[in-house]
């Protein structure tokens, strides 16, 4: 490892990828213009927009966050923060202490919608009903639904979330192993577009998960690295692993996994957009593609089981 930046002054990371040691400013300065870049180039911010940020309080959306305030020094945007509160006693009120800290710290509104307001029970009540029938995708459909009617109710038009390199590359490859190309073709954007979805955007999507780390260390951000009590990611785990190995290997394959992803999409799109439709949902009226949505169904499974 190369131990000195171009500029002479020590590093503070070596990137692979780039054979390229950095210094703590030269890292800083190298990962804005990242994020600067990546939104010019896929065009996700505009003039007045308004942005809900999802904010959970882990390094990813606090990163976000902070990068986004930035940002709005020189673009007029507004920026608010939703955060969803699952009652995770010992996870999720340490990491929405932080969320509301970094909030009051840039000045950025902060709402909060909770699986107790919404969905009835919290999370641990939920568990203690039936801990073997909630695993995280079910937790993921409740929390993906309540951030969109979340950020529509906060008046945003977009939805930013802290989805770095890492998660894009495993959902790549989740996609692929578990052959649902259609789930990966809507990943950025609907099918079908309604006023009831607000679109949603990555700006952090070409960094690499531990670079995301670096800066919150850097930029002073408290890090919660607990993860959620109830995690059960084996498969999630397992992609994880293998990417992280390949990438040890072959640096830059994080890259060129989520390059190849945004090469093909619109092939994608094409191919699975046809005779794509979006219906209400019978019972709470948001769109979804079915009779029932699928936040519903979940709720009428939680609910019966107590
Ligand atoms: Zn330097
Ligand atoms: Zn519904």
């Amino acid at each position: 490892m190369s131990e000195t930046c171009f500029c002479g002054k020590p590093a503070i990371i070596f990137l692979h990828y780039a054979s390229k040691a950095l210094c703590e400013q030269h890292f800083v300065y190298m990962f804005d213009k990242r994020f600067r870049k990546t939104i010019r180039e896929y065009k996700l911010l505009k003039k007045g927009d308004r942005i809900a940020i999802g904010l959970s309080g882990g390094k990813d959306s606090c990163v976000l966050l902070h990068s986004l305030a930035e940002i709005k020094k020189s673009l007029p945007i507004e920026l608010v923060a939703v955060t969803i509160d699952e009652g995770i006693k010992g996870y999720r009120d340490k990491t929405l202490k932080i969320a509301k800290r970094e909030c009051e710290a840039f000045g950025i509104e902060h709402v909060v919608f909770s699986y107790q307001g919404d969905v009835g029970k919290t999370m641990d009540e939920i568990v203690a009903g039936s801990p073997e029938d909630i695993p995280c995708s079910n937790c993921g459909v409740l929390r993906r639904y309540l951030l969109n009617r979340g950020a529509r109710e906060v008046g945003a038009n977009k939805l930013a979330t802290g989805h770095n390199l890492d998660d894009i590359a495993q959902m790549v490859f989740m996609n692929f192993m578990r052959n649902e190309p259609s789930r990966l073709a809507r990943f950025n954007e609907p099918m079908v577009k309604s006023d009831r979805l607000i679109p949603r955007i990555r700006p952090l999507m070409r960094t690499p998960e531990k670079e995301v780390a670096i800066y919150a260390m850097l930029k002073g951000i408290e890090l919660e690295s607990m993860e959620c009590p109830y995690a059960r990611f084996a498969f999630r785990g397992h992609v994880r692993k293998m990417v992280n190995e390949a990438e040890e290997k072959y640096p830059g394959t994080k890259f060129k996994i989520v390059n190849t992803f945004f090469e093909i999409e619109d092939t994608l799109r094409d191919k699975y957009g046809k005779g794509a439709a979006l219906n209400s949902c019978s019972s709470c009226g948001e769109p979804c593609s079915k009779e029932i949505c699928m936040y519903c169904k979940k709720l009428t499974i939680i609910t019966s089981k107590s």
